[in-house]
């Protein structure tokens, strides 16, 4: 999505350690315009496809998810993090390994939002080794409801993360997609 390229270009900070911050218009301030035509482009992208919920992970992924949500008339369910789980048969559960604060956390959703009959389209902010997505599958197959698709901002294309996931064959739709990234240099490349 050139919208969405052009962006991260302008404003999109290279930092050590394969970290790209995108601060000043997704994960801190939001650009809601954006946003919208983030939203607009995966309702374009799965227009064949019967989603009826879409799925993310606190925080990054909320904002996102919810402008995206209101193209698919559908409501937002996000993932928790905790770090003192109490498992007392009421929630889904994963851990979840974050790439940017390099510690693991318990996930978790209600049951009481997730059920068979749901066909789920997961969104989230950047995918990097596809830690955070594959911790929301779990909670999916576990609920016995059927993943329809991901969509993901900024996937980091020299990460495995969306090679896995499609290798697995499992629909990722990728708005912007890097290449390569220079700490040094701040250039970003895209793949087309
Ligand atoms: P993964 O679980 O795929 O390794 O990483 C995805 C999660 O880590 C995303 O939910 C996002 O919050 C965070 N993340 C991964 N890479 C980056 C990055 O380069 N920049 C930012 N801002 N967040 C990232």
């Amino acid at each position: 999505m050139r919208l969405l390229e052009e962006r991260i270009q302008k404003d999109g900070i290279v930092k050590e350690g394969n970290v790209l911050k995108v601060d000043s218009f997704l994960n801190h301030q939001m650009d809601i315009a954006l946003f919208q035509e983030m939203g607009k482009e995966w309702k374009r992208i799965f227009a064949d496809v019967p989603i009826n919920k879409i799925l993310t992970i606190e925080a990054s992924g909320i904002g996102i998810a919810a402008i995206a949500a209101q193209y698919f008339d559908a409501p937002v369910v996000f993932a928790k993090k905790t770090q003192s789980i109490n498992l007392d048969g009421s929630v889904y559960s994963t851990k979840i390994e974050s790439f940017t604060h390099k510690r693991q956390y318990d996930v978790i959703v209600s049951k009481k939002y997730l059920s068979p009959e749901d066909n789920i389209l997961i969104i989230d902010d950047f995918l990097a080794n596809g830690c955070a997505v594959n911790g929301l599958i779990d909670i999916i197959e576990a609920s016995g409801a059927k993943l329809q698709g991901v969509g993901i901002a900024i996937e980091k294309g020299f990460q495995d993360g969306g090679k896995l996931l499609r290798e697995r064959g499992i629909r990722v739709e990728s708005l912007a997609i890097v290449e390569g990234m220079d700490a040094k240099t701040g250039k970003i490349t895209f793949c087309h």
